[in-house]
This record gives C-alpha cells, sequence and structure tokens, in this order.
C-alpha cells in the first residue's frame, strides 16, 4: 500500500561513487516482527555491467598508490564505522534478526578491525628474493593487485564477513564489485556512504544488491572480474565453480560446517559447558563455526548432558532489540521452517529433543508475535546416520551423543562431508595435540571456541572449502605473483 512503502526503507546501488536507483526491488523482510520494512534493489546484468565498469576504471589509480596511502584510508574508514557503531549495531540487529549485544560486541567491532587489520598488515609483507651466484642471478618475486574482485557475502554475518574481503582487497591495491546477501544488506549501503569521506575514490567499491541468481551470476559470469571470493553454502559453491570455469578465474570459497565439538572426561566442564552452550547457539546456531555435534565420553555423558541442558534454558530467547536477550529471530522464515523440519525429522527418527522446539514454549512480546523465533533446541539419542548428525542445519540445533574411545571420536567426528571447525576438552596436553592433528578439519580449537588470530589461515577442508583467508592468505589470493629473473 502506498502508506506502507512511504515508511520504507530503500537502498540504492554504489556505483562509481555515487548512489543510483534501480529499475526494480525486492522486500526485504525483518525477521523479529515479520513485516517488510525495506526494499533491496533487485539488480542483474545491466547493473553489474556498469559495476565492473567504474571498479575497472578506477583500477589505474588505485593500483599504483602506496601501501601507506591506501592503508591511511582503510584506517580512516574504520575509525568513520566505529564512530556510528551504535547505528550500525541497530541497523545489523534489524535486518538480520540477531541480539543487539551480539551486533554492538561482535558483528560491528569485527568489521571495524577487518579495515585496521588489513590497513596494518598489508604494510609488512616482503617478498622473496634468492642468488645462484655461479649463473650471475638473482631472482625474485613481485606482487601485484589482480584487477577487479568479485565479492560475494552471506546474511549471518553481513558486514563482518563482507568487510573481511573487501578491506584485504582494496588494501592490496584491487578495486571490488561487491553483492552483499539480498537479505541483509542494509549495513552495506550505510558503509558506502562513508566511503567518500574516508578517501577512497570512486569506483574502488561498488556495491551492487540483488539476489544471488541474477547479480550475483552476472557477476560470477563477467569476464572482467578475474576473482571471485564467495562466502556461503557449498551448493552455491558448486554453481560458482560451474559458472566461471569458462574463464578460469581464481576462487576463494569459505563455506558450510558440521562442527563436532569432542568432549574427553578430563574436560574442565565449568568452561567447556558454557563455552558448548554458546558454539551451538550464538548468533542463532547463524555461524558457520557453530558446534551441531557434541561428542561426549560416556562416564561423563548422563552429567554433561544433565548440565549442558540446565545451561541452553538460561539462553534468553526474544526481541533482538532487548539487550538482555542472547537468541534473536532467524533469518527468514523459510529458514525457520527448514530448521524445525529437522527437529520433527529426528524426532520420528526416534531420537529425544531434551529441550527447546516442540519441548518448551516460547513467550514472545506483543510485536514479536509474526517473528522467526526458536528456542536453543538440544537433541540427544540421534544416529550418526541421521541427516540432523549429517547435513548443515544452521539454527539453534544441537546433537548429543556418547563415544568410547578416541579412535573412534576421530573416526565418528571425521564423517561427514563437511571439515571446517572441531573443538577439542581435554586437561591432557598430549591427547588434544593428537586429536587435534588428526581431525579433518580447517580450524580446530582446544578448550576454547572462536578464539581467532587474523593473521592465521581461516577456512576449510572437504566440502567446507577451497583457499584460506588471513593476513598472508588473503595477500596471496588478492595478489598475483611474479618471479623476475635479473643476470649481470
Ligand atoms: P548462499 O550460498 O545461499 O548465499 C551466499 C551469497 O551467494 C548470497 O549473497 C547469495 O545471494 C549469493 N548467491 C546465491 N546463489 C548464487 C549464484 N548462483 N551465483 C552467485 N551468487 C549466488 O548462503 P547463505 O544462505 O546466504 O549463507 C549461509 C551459508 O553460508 C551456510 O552454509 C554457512 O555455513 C555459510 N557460511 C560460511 C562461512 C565460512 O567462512 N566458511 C561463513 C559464514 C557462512
Amino acid at each position: 500500500t502506498m502508506a506502507h512503502s512511504k515508511s520504507l526503507l530503500v537502498l540504492e546501488n554504489f556505483i562509481g561513487g555515487k548512489f543510483v536507483p534501480c529499475s526494480s526491488y525486492i522486500d526485504s523482510y525483518n525477521p523479529s516482527t515479520g513485516d517488510v520494512y525495506c526494499r533491496v534493489p533487485d539488480s542483474g546484468k545491466e547493473e553489474v555491467e556498469v559495476a565492473v565498469k567504474a571498479a575497472k576504471d578506477a583500477f589505474p589509480v588505485w593500483s599504483s598508490k602506496s601501501p601507506l596511502e591506501r592503508s591511511q584510508i582503510l584506517n580512516k574508514l574504520a575509525d568513520l564505522i566505529e564512530h556510528d557503531l551504535e547505528a550500525f549495531a541497530q541497523a545489523e540487529s534489524k535486518d538480520q534478526g540477531k541480539a543487539i549485544t551480539f551486533a554492538r560486541t561482535v558483528d560491528i567491532p569485527r568489521a571495524v578491525y577487518n579495515f585496521r587489520f588489513f590497513a596494518s598488515s598489508i604494510l609488512h609483507h616482503v617478498t622473496e628474493c634468492t642468488e645462484m651466484a655461479t649463473m650471475g642471478c638473482v631472482h625474485y618475486t613481485s606482487r601485484a593487485p589482480v584487477g577487479v574482485a568479485g565479492l560475494i557475502s552471506p546474511w549471518n554475518l553481513p558486514l563482518y564477513l563482507l568487510t573481511w574481503k573487501i578491506a584485504p582487497a582494496i588494501a592490496c591495491g584491487n578495486t571490488v564489485v561487491a553483492k552483499p546477501s539480498e537479505m541483509t544488506s542494509v549495513t552495506a549501503w550505510m558503509m558506502c556512504k562513508l566511503l567518500e569521506k574516508a578517501g577512497i575514490p570512486p569506483g574502488v567499491v561498488n556495491v551492487v544488491f540483488g539476489t544471488g541468481t541474477k547479480a550475483g551470476e552476472a557477476l560470477v559470469c563477467h569476464p572482467d572480474v578475474p576473482l571471485i571470493s564467495f562466502t556461503g553454502s557449498t551448493l552455491t559453491a558448486q554453481r560458482i565453480m560451474e559458472k566461471s570455469a569458462p574463464h578460469c578465474k581464481r576462487l576463494s570459497l569459505e563455506l558450510g560446517g558440521k562442527n563436532p565439538a569432542i568432549i574427553f572426561d578430563d574436560a574442565d566442564l565449568s568452561q567447556c559447558i558454557p563455552t558448548t552452550v554458546r558454539s551451538s547457539f550464538a548468533n542463532q546456531g547463524e555461524i558457520c563455526l557453530c558446534t551441531s555435534r557434541i561428542f561426549v565420553q560416556r562416564g561423563i555423558y548422563d552429567e554433561f548432558l544433565k548440565r549442558f541442558v540446565a545451561e541452553a534454558k538460561k539462553w534468553k530467547t526474544g526481541n533482538p532489540s532487548d539487550p538482555t536477550v542472547d537468541v534473536g529471530a532467524l533469518i527468514s522464515k523459510e529458514h525457520l521452517e527448514k530448521v524445525r523440519s529437522y527437529v520433527k525429522k529426528a524426532q520420528a527418527e526416534g531420537a529425544r529433543v531434551l529441550c527447546g522446539e516442540g519441548v518448551d514454549s516460547l513467550a514472545l512480546p506483543p510485536g514479536n508475535q509474526k517473528g522467526y523465533f526458536m528456542l536453543p533446541t538440544v537433541i540427544a539419542a540421534v544416529e550418526d546416520e541421521s541427516c540432523c548428525m549429517q547435513e548443515e542445519i544452521f539454527g539453534p540445533v544441537t546433537c548429543v551423543v556418547a563415544f568410547d574411545t578416541e579412535e573412534e571420536v576421530i573416526r565418528r567426528a571425521n564423517g561427514v562431508k563437511y571439515g571446517l571447525a572441531a573443538t577439542v576438552w581435554s586437561g591432557n596436553v598430549g591427547r588434544v595435540h593428537r586429536v587435534a592433528h588428526r581431525l579433518q578439519s580447517g580450524l580446530v580449537w582446544t578448550n576454547c571456541w572462536l578464539v581467532r588470530d587474523l593473521n592465521l589461515p581461516f577456512g576449510g577442508m572437504k566440502a567446507s572449502g577451497i583457499g584460506r583467508e588471513g593476513a598472508k592468505d588473503s595477500y596471496e589470493f588478492f595478489t598475483e605473483v611474479k618471479t623476475i629473473t635479473i643476470k649481470h
């Protein structure tokens, strides 16, 4: 209705330093109320074409700036986002459904830090040099930015994951065309408003909003975009590989997970239980690194379950803008239904749902009755072969099962198609070292979770991805290396 559309937030693409309207738009929902509150450009080939052209035009000047100049600009952008941290956090919470406290303490501070981190790390890379004295030769490597980078990000940690790509891409001297998730585009649009003030020249960062199949695929198929950095689902990654194959594009793929927690009988449960509740349910379980299979050694299984369920029940689910809320709304109605269907399947297979969905009742404030909420749900007595133990659910659902030996648990933990992250809990340093070594997982946290040093590689094995991101890894991905030989 007209009255309704007047109050809607309407986003515009950001191309060549200017906001430009689009001919058609997609409705975007507030997950905590179920209302349409925003309209997102439904860009396609045409818009992507203009954005890639702008990025291509901006490349010669941006790529020839010194790392120090680019570093200063990135730091300025970090300061500007930080200055508006509260507005960004509110917007992220409203758009994604996540708890405001999480957006304030995790999403936006990390987006700021992504720019600061790469502003610094770009100053410290060195290239290699070797000498062949008998031949009278020296060899050295030089690294140069690649060109226009296509960046595609998901809805779970919108600004956090988008800036984790934009920052290294432009720090290295590339220009970019970014396509955030159509479900969470607001904070990327807000960031665009700060680029000019930060000193980022027009065309260096272009943001095209829209769906994956239209805008995303146009970017993937564009011949002038030689590299694509993608974070999202394994299924979409397969499609991106297919579509980019004719161009032999360079791809970085950060995909899904089915992350195990392995808890030995000598673990410090007072640390392990609250951390594993957090690793299962943080951001509504919508983090690629979230734990969804908990293997507990038989001797402590009953005690663990009892204490784990009690701790999970302490998590408060409700209006995301309430600072005391831990679990906000899931991203969409469709996603909520999908997550719920896993719980139903588990029950049909004879598993026990110990708390949450279908067991406890959820009291929501009047304004949130139509929101996409679900309580943290713990499932026990589920078979390893069950879809709940094999497929990524990406919601507030975690499965707890018992194991007997180290050998057995390593085999079972590795028995999925994914290999992103794992946690191991034990007081025995020899054991954590042995187990960590044998897990098929790009990241292993022992006696902790989600403690990240951005210097080190991040990424998954098997169906969880190809490539790594981090100080050195992102630098290598976003630059082309050349070996030069000089003979006297
Ligand atoms: P998704 O794959 O549906 O979408 C991700 C992005 O790709 C969106 O911007 C989407 O519009 C776009 N897209 C969709 N189809 C496309 C196509 N054919 N061509 C080009 N682009 C296309 O994923 P999602 O549902 O937004 O995010 C959840 C998934 O992301 C989960 O599987 C999660 O594990 C994964 N994820 C991984 C990491 C990681 O670092 N490994 C981090 C966060 C999320």
